[in-house]
């Protein structure tokens, strides 16, 4: 818009805002840059200093003739937006003096006349919405592209100084407390009359404090960045205090030679510019949504109590209770609270290694009942192929038995060789109840029942006592019989065998919802941790050579496996640790 104006060979006044040494650190000569400007093509190039003398003077006897009641000032156009929109009823506490910006505009338009185009060029984005009584406002990052854009350098234009009227302590303004040092009113900051701020957080909570009273009658003085020279417009990045520190050097160099009888004059001259602003009360507060709703998001949030809510800011909000109006809204998320963000984090990192460790059972599971197949396989394989020539030994070494005589030395050998095909016989047909392809044959059983006839059927010795503990409410369930019968008859005589000194063998029967649950606990030798993952391996035992066929717990498995079931195992085998003993626990479906 700016290049349009120019472009059309209009009249612009280029009103040049005081912050500007801070961001044209290079040339500490003033006249350099207004040159610049001028070789833009502007009509004239005015110091918006001036506007902020005249400014100071309306806001010092505002100040000197203070009726008691608290105003604010400042030429901030964010802070007064935010006040319009946010604390409608403190726009009658706005001092209505316009800004330096718009006092220059005005003295423009009395110097070259009201036809005249002004364009602001300083650090501030906020400007461009400011007034209308300013046609544009270009930043300082926008002023030195337009620069480079026009091939402008600071060699090739001739020094030039601003147009007039000239400034005076006005060129202190954009930096905070820039104001108070203009009008010479730094002792009323010590006595607490006057407060200054800058930053967002800080205007923020003073706005606040004075809304609700606190200070009811103080002078407060307010900017939304850190002074001007922090504003987005400056593209120096720059820290705080170096850019103050250059402020602080051009005012003092100006004021080396400065001719107060002139600036008076200068004052004067321009006393009838009307420096009077109108604030409007817009308000756009959101309605306080109802508070069951403002609950039900901060109980979401994890904030039960009024202990949880932390009102650490981290979220953007000063407090839960904004940050959840502010979710109703739609305007914001529960995931911006850190506190909740974190503690979520936590939650998914318990619940994705609970899915891993769940992941690596079903996996080993899985390789377990890969394994099996293929051994069943192979093992139906083999004891097809051996069960023949076992049956045709064991007829015939029977035959030889009945016509050999009693004294023959041979008949030993004879009857090895019974004993060891009898043997042989009983490994295949391990192996084929380990390798059955036959369904499962489902009928009811009272289990309680069922326990005690399978106890029957195994050899208790005399030093091992045996209890049955049952809880369940309905004791009948469906499964295969013959096959259960050899799962608790296997884990019973293993539970027997681990128990070489005596002990107690208790089977505890339960229920939950859609399980059985069957608990075989001994109080044996236990099983060494090396052995616990290779407990349903085929042909693994621990038992002595001739005396384990490795087949009784895998069959227990595959039998379990074909009732959907699970088996779990639990066993200490270290006395430094506790009692030893293992127990066995099968959790059958209740099949309707
Ligand atoms: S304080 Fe920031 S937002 Fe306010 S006028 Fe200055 S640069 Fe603009
Ligand atoms: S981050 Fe969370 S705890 Fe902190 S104020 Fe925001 S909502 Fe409250």
């Amino acid at each position: 818009m700016v290049g349009e104006m120019l472009s059309r060979g209009e009249k612009v006044v280029a009103c040049l805002a005081p912050s500007f040494p801070a961001d044209f650190p290079e040339s500490d000569n003033h006249r350099v840059l207004v040159g610049m400007i001028r070789a833009l093509g502007f009509y004239k190039v005015m110091d918006v200093a001036f506007g902020a003398d005249l400014v100071a003077l309306e806001y010092r006897k505002i100040i000197e003739n203070k009726s008691g009641k608290g105003f604010i000032t400042s030429d901030c156009p964010a802070i007064v937006f935010y006040i319009e929109h946010y604390h409608p009823d403190l726009v009658p506490n706005l001092v209505p003096v316009a800004s330096p910006m718009v006092a220059t505009a005005r003295v423009a338009k009395k110097l070259y006349g009201t036809d005249v185009k002004v364009v602001f060029i300083g650090p501030c984005v906020a400007k461009k919405a400011e007034s209308d009584e300013v046609d544009d406002a270009l930043t300082f990052i926008e002023l030195k592209q337009l620069f480079k854009i026009n091939n402008i350098l600071p060699d090739n234009v001739p020094l030039s100084d601003f147009d007039g009227p000239h400034s005076g302590k006005g060129a202190i303004f954009p930096i905070s407390r820039g104001l108070l040092q203009s009008v010479n009113k730094t002792d009323d900051i010590i006595d607490g009359e006057i407060i200054v701020t800058a930053g967002k957080s800080n205007f923020k909570d003073a706005i606040k404090e004075f809304e609700e009273g606190a200070m009811a009658s103080a002078h407060l003085e307010l900017l939304c960045c850190n002074g001007c020279i922090m504003g987005p417009g400056m593209s120096h990045k720059n820290g705080h205090f170096f850019k103050r520190r250059l402020i602080s050097k051009y005012v003092q160099k100006k004021l080396a030679n400065f001719d107060t009888f002139f600036w008076e004059n200068e004052l004067g001259s321009f006393g009838d510019i009307d420096l009077s602003q109108t604030f409007i009360a817009r308000d756009r507060r959101l309605e306080t949504p109802d508070s069951q709703k403002i609950e039900k998001i901060l109980r979401d949030m994890g904030k039960q109590t009024a202990k949880d809510h932390l009102n650490c800011g981290a979220c953007g909000y000063d407090t839960c209770v904004e940050h959840a109006i502010a979710i109703i809204y739609g305007s914001a998320e529960s995931e911006m609270c850190l506190p909740y963000s974190i503690e979520k984090l936590h939650k998914s990192i318990i619940e994705l290694n609970l899915s891993n460790e769940k992941l690596a059972n079903a996996r080993m599971q899985l390789k377990q009942s890969e394994k099996l197949a293929h051994m069943g396989q192979l093992s139906a394989g083999i004891a097809h192929e051996l069960n023949n020539p076992l049956g045709v030994i064991t007829m015939y070494s029977n035959l030889l038995m009945e016509d050999i005589r009693k004294d023959d030395p041979a008949i030993k050998d004879l009857e090895l060789i019974v004993e060891q095909a009898d043997r042989c016989k009983k490994i295949v047909g391990g192996l084929l109840n380990f390798a059955r392809k036959n369904q499962v044959r489902l009928s009811e059983n009272n289990i309680v029942e069922f326990a005690n006839r399978s106890l029957e059927s195994v050899v208790v010795p005399a030093n091992i006592k045996v209890n049955i503990e049952s809880m369940v409410k309905n004791p009948y369930i469906m499964f295969d019989s013959d096959q259960m019968m050899q799962v608790f008859t296997n884990i019973e005589k293993n539970a027997i065998e681990a128990m070489p000194e005596g002990g107690t063998l208790t089977l505890t029967i339960d229920e939950d919802n859609q399980h059985l649950i069957v608990k075989f606990k001994d109080t044996g030798t236990g099983i060494s941790e090396e052995n616990m993952d290779k407990l349903f391996t085929p042909f693994f035992t621990t038992k002595e050579p001739g005396k384990g066929t490795g087949l009784g717990l895998p069959l227990v498995y595959g039998i379990i496996k074909m009732h959907n079931g699970r088996i779990d195992v639990q066993s200490n085998c270290d006395l430094t640790k506790g009692p030893t003993g293992t127990t066995f626990t099968l959790i059958i479906p209740r099949t309707k």
